[in-house]
């Protein structure tokens, strides 16, 4: 049982498209006890067909689905503009490489089977992202940074290289806005975790390295040898301001 307060604040819409009915009843059971308003989507077309319908606050998506599967749903939202946070399922460790692999746009995944608390521990650790971002929240009170011909706007969730609109999905810009924000100082993957993804888990260290190097592929102008977020041997990475 959750306290009343905390269901008030909790008050969101989450789509679920999971084909397991079993998790997916789960799942719903749990948010609804956070004060979430719970759709279930058992499968990847209709899942689609309803996050582009309403405007949800937050989509667990299954990676294996019939019709289409969790990473076609993924790319058809993104390619559509729609930046709805995705916290993903994947049953299989192996899977977990094609996820952070693929282009595709989650937000944070789990592994099954999970633990619900951990799923629910997930879910808030997004919630309250997303409000700090709505309210422009962000440590310093910057609202834009830049550096060099490099600009992010996080109240538009903008980011501009070269003139140019820069593709970067929620965490990428998470993790870039980051980095540009506290320029010159040297993050541990461990405090990258607790600072942009909400949480810490041994383990996971894997998916910061992951996500530096597709933000690297799209800001660097070598990504072999990174002038902008730069590896500090031993300890993490860090920006550092571009030299024109
Ligand atoms: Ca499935």
């Amino acid at each position: 049982m959750v306290k009343r307060g905390e269901n008030q604040i909790m008050q969101r819409s989450v789509l679920v498209i999971e084909d397991e009915s079993e998790i997916a009843e789960l799942v719903k059971l749990h948010l609804r006890d956070l004060g979430c308003q719970v759709k279930l989507a058992f499968d990847g077309i209709v899942g689609v067909a309803e996050a582009e319908a309403k405007n949800y606050d937050l989509v667990i998506l299954d990676l294996m689905l019939p019709g289409i599967d969790g990473l076609e749903v993924c790319r058809r939202l993104r390619s559509k503009s729609n930046y709805t946070p995705i916290l993903m399922l994947t049953s299989k460790a192996t899977e977990l490489d094609r996820v952070l692999g693929l282009e595709m746009g989650a937000d944070d995944y789990l592994t099954k089977p999970f633990n619900v608390m951990e799923l629910v521990a997930r879910v808030k650790a997004i919630f309250r992202r997303i409000d700090a971002l709505n309210r422009g929240d962000t440590k310093s009170g910057e609202k834009i940074v830049s550096s060099g011909n490099l600009r992010l706007d996080i109240t538009k969730r903008e980011a501009i290289l070269d003139g140019e609109p820069l593709e970067l999905t929620t965490k990428e810009f998470d993790l870039l806005f980051h980095l540009m924000q506290n320029s010159g100082r040297v993050y541990s993957r461990s405090q990258l975790l607790d600072n942009v993804w909400g949480y810490n888990h041994s383990g996971y260290e894997h998916t910061v390295n992951s996500f530096i190097n597709r933000v690297r592929n799209k800001i660097e102008l070598d990504p072999a040898k990174p002038c902008r977020i730069v590896t500090v041997r031993g300890v993490g990475y860090k920006f550092s301001e571009h030299k024109e």
